[in-house]
C-alpha cells in the first residue's frame, strides 16, 4: 500500500516521502481516506504508530483545496506545550509541498502572547494551541473558532480530564456545530466513552493499539531495588547496559533535580523537564536530549504523551506512574516506529502492590529481577485494611487549579429547583465527579 492509493496527491505524497515516510502505517492507512472525505474519526492507536501524520497529512490537503475562507480551517487541541510544538512542526513539515503557503500557527502557555497575536493576524489555516493559550487568544479576540471546518484532539482522554473540562467545555462551545471531529490517543478509559460519543458523529472507529504490526518493540522489565539506592541503580544500568540515552520519570519536581544533580556529579549529562521550569528551559531541556547533547533527560509526567524522540533506547521508571494508563504512554516514548527499545520499571517495596495493578491493567506478568549488588533489604508492607494499597493518580497543581475552577462556588447555596444544566455545543456534558481517584 502506497500513500497515494490512501488519495493523498502529490503534496502529501511528496511531503511522506521527504519525512522518510515510505509505507504507511496501519493507523495511516485507516485514517488518511476517512480524514480526507470529511468523516469524523476515533483512532486508539498504539504510542509511535505514526498517529500524527494519519490526521496532519490529510488536513494539509484539505486546507490547500479549501474554499470556504473561515479565518481557521483546523484546529488541533493537544495537552502538553512540548506536544503541540511537536504537532506544529510536522505541519509545517507535511505543508512544505502545498502550492501556496499554508498559515500554520502554534500557541501554547509560558511564552509571550503578543508574537502569536500576531502571527494569527488575518486568520490562520492550521492553529496548533494547548487549551489555557487558546482562551487566552480568544479573549484577546486574536482568534474566531466559528468557522472551523476540523477539530482535532490528540492525546484526547487526556484533554477529556477533569483537568482540561471546563477549558474545553469553554472552547466547543466557540466551534460550529457542524464540523468534522478527529479523536486520537493511544488510551480511551472507559470513562471517556461516552464522551467521546457525544462528540463524534458517525465515525470510523480505528483500533489499531493491539495489532501485531504496530505493537513497539519495547522490552518490558521490573527491577526490585530499595528506595534510596535506585539512582545507584539507574547510574550502574547507565554504564553496565551502555544505554546512548535513558528518559527518567520521576514523580515530584523535587526528585528530577535531585536524580540530575546526583548524575551530574557523576560526569553524566542530565537535564530535567517538569512544570516549574520557564518555557524556554523546558524547550532547551528537550531540544539538547533530542540532539543528544544530554545523556539523561529526567522529567516528570509532562514527557509521557506524545513526544516523540528518535532512536530512544531505554526509557526508566524511577517512580512508577499514579495511573495505569500513563505506565503505557511513558514506555511508549521508546520503541518507535518500529524501533526497539527497553523500559525498565524500578519496584521498591513501597510500590510492589501498585506494579502489580499495572500490570493486571495491562495483561502483564513480568519477572521481578535482582540486579546484583543492589539487592533489596525491604520488604513491602501489607496493604492496611481497606486502602486497597494502591495510590490512584495524583493530580498535578495545574491540574487542581483547574478543576477548582470548574467547580462552583462552594459558598453558593444550591437553588431549590435547579434547572437543567445547559449543555455545550455538541449536547457534551462531562459527568460530576473525578473519573480518576
Ligand atoms: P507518532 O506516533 O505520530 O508520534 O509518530 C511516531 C514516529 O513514527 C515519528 O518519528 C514519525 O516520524 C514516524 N512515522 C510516522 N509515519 C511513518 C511512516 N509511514 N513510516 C515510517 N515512520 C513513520
Amino acid at each position: 500500500m502506497a500513500f497515494a492509493a490512501l488519495g493523498l496527491t502529490a503534496i502529501g505524497q511528496r511531503a511522506a516521502a521527504a519525512r522518510g515516510y515510505v509505507t504507511p502505517t496501519p493507523v495511516q492507512t485507516l485514517a488518511i481516506p476517512a480524514v480526507l472525505r470529511g468523516q469524523d474519526v476515533w483512532a486508539c492507536a498504539q504510542t509511535g504508530s505514526g498517529k500524527t501524520a494519519a490526521f496532519v497529512l490529510p488536513i494539509v490537503e484539505r486546507c490547500v483545496t479549501a474554499t470556504t475562507g473561515a479565518p481557521l480551517q483546523a484546529l488541533i487541541l493537544a495537552p502538553t506545550r512540548e506536544l503541540a510544538a511537536q504537532i506544529g512542526a510536522v505541519c509545517v513539515a507535511c505543508a512544505q509541498f502545498a502550492p501556496h503557503r499554508l498559515r500554520i500557527v502554534t500557541a501554547v502557555g509560558g511564552v509571550s502572547i503578543n508574537p502569536q497575536m500576531m502571527a494569527l493576524r488575518g486568520g490562520a489555516d492550521i492553529l496548533v494551541a494547548t487549551p489555557g493559550r487558546l482562551l487566552d487568544l480568544v479573549e484577546h479576540n486574536a482568534v474566531r473558532l466559528h468557522a472551523l471546518t476540523t477539530l482535532v484532539l490528540d492525546e484526547a482522554d487526556r484533554l477529556f480530564d477533569l483537568g482540561f473540562a471546563e477549558e474545553l467545555s469553554r472552547i466547543l462551545a466557540l466551534l460550529p456545530a457542524q464540523r468534522q471531529n478527529l479523536l486520537f490517543s493511544a488510551t480511551f478509559p472507559d470513562a471517556v466513552h461516552a464522551l467521546a460519543d457525544t462528540l463524534l458523529h458517525d465515525p470510523v472507529r480505528i483500533d489499531v493499539a493491539s495489532t501485531q504490526a504496530t505493537t513497539p518493540r519495547i522490552g518490558q522489565r521490573a527491577i526490585c531495588v530499595d528506595k534510596a539506592r535506585r539512582t545507584q541503580l539507574l547510574r550502574h544500568l547507565i554504564a553496565t547496559e551502555r544505554w546512548s540515552r535513558v528518559l527518567v520519570f520521576a514523580a515530584t519536581r523535587y526528585t528530577t533535580e535531585h536524580v540530575a544533580e546526583k548524575l551530574r556529579r557523576l560526569d553524566i549529562t542530565s537535564a530535567t523537564l517538569h512544570g516549574e521550569l520557564t518555557q524556554a528551559a523546558r524547550t532547551q531541556a528537550l531540544k539538547d536530549f533530542k540532539a543528544k547533547r544530554v545523556r539523561v533527560l529526567i522529567a516528570t509526567d509532562l514527557a509521557a504523551r506524545g513526544i516523540d524522540i528518535a532512536d530512544l533506547p531505554a526509557v526508566v521508571n524511577f517512580d512508577l506512574p499514579r495511573s495505569t494508563d500513563d505506565y503505557l504512554h511513558r514506555i511508549g516514548r521508546t520503541g518507535r516506529a518500529g524501533a526497539a527499545g527497553v523500559a525498565v520499571s524500578f519496584v521498591t517495596a513501597d510500590s510492589a502492590a501498585h506494579f502489580a495493578l499495572i500490570e493486571k491493567r495491562h495483561g502483564l506478568a513480568l519477572a521481578r529481577e535482582v540486579v546484583p549488588g543492589f539487592e533489596p533489604a525491604e520488604v513491602a508492607a501489607p496493604p492496611a485494611p481497606g486502602s486497597g494499597g494502591v495510590k490512584g493518580k495524583r493530580k498535578s497543581k495545574k491540574d487542581r487549579l483547574r478543576e477548582a475552577a470548574a467547580q462552583p462556588a462552594a459558598a453558593v447555596p444550591a437553588p431549590p429547583a435547579p434547572a437543567p444544566t445547559p449543555a455545550p455545543t455538541g449536547g457534551f456534558v462531562w459527568p460530576k465527579g473525578p473519573r480518576r481517584g
